[in-house]
């Protein structure tokens, strides 16, 4: 509430207060959705992220490097037969 002057008497003005702000869409990079999801796929952290309101940037940088050591049978160091 607040006084103000109205034609030479004081009254109470109601102040009505403002709504907050609404909250933006959540801005990620893809990368770290991806990891969050625990490294699903593209298809599935997309259908996530647009599920939730979240907007995803970099989508393109979807090489993962724990996905691909993961994936991969070779061993690392392993010696070469002779
Ligand atoms: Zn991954």
């Amino acid at each position: 509430m607040e006084l103000y002057n109205f034609n030479g008497v004081l009254a109470i003005k109601n102040v009505v207060p403002k709504p907050k702000a609404m909250p933006t869409m959540a801005t990620v990079l893809y990368r770290k959705m991806h990891r969050r999801l625990m490294h699903v796929g593209k298809a599935t952290v997309e259908e996530a992220c647009c599920r939730t309101g979240i907007q995803l940037t970099r989508k393109n940088d979807d090489l993962c490097e724990g996905c691909i050591v993961g994936k991969k049978t070779d061993e690392i160091g392993k010696e070469a037969p002779v």
